[in-house]
């Protein structure tokens, strides 16, 4: 999708958005808006539109996404007094930026 999708544009460094993390798959990097004191976005450099467009071919994306989402907790330490991860799928589910990522949001007391 390229220059059209806001994601395609922060994921290939077209931005001046701070990566926490980039691999050849994905990057992450904070929400912009943060709905709790820790709020990340572990993004894959693909352009995949939400859940509904995932193929087989696509698996490995999915789960190195929760691998690395597990990673950052970590670092971010909120991984012992735990953390939410959620993906919202389209209009109907919360989804605002059709380019698939994955929320991890942590840290309320
Ligand atoms: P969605 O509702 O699509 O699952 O979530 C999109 C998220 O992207 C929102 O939480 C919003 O705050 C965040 N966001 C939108 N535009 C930008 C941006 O330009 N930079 C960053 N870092 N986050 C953004
Ligand atoms: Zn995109």
């Amino acid at each position: 999708m390229g220059q059209a999708c806001l994601f395609c544009q922060i994921s290939s460094g077209q931005t001046s958005t701070e990566f926490l993390f980039e691999n050849d798959t994905l990057v992450v990097f904070k929400d912009i808006n943060p709905a709790a004191p820790v709020h990340l976005l572990i993004v894959p450099k693909k352009h995949i539109r939400s859940i509904n467009d995932l193929t087989e071919a696509d698996q490995p994306i999915l789960s190195e996404m929760i691998m690395v989402a597990k990673e950052l907790a970590v670092q971010r330490g909120v991984a012992e007094s735990g953390y939410r991860l959620f993906i919202n799928v389209e209009r109907g589910g919360g989804q605002v930026i059709f380019h698939l990522h994955l929320h991890l949001i942590a840290g309320w007391k």
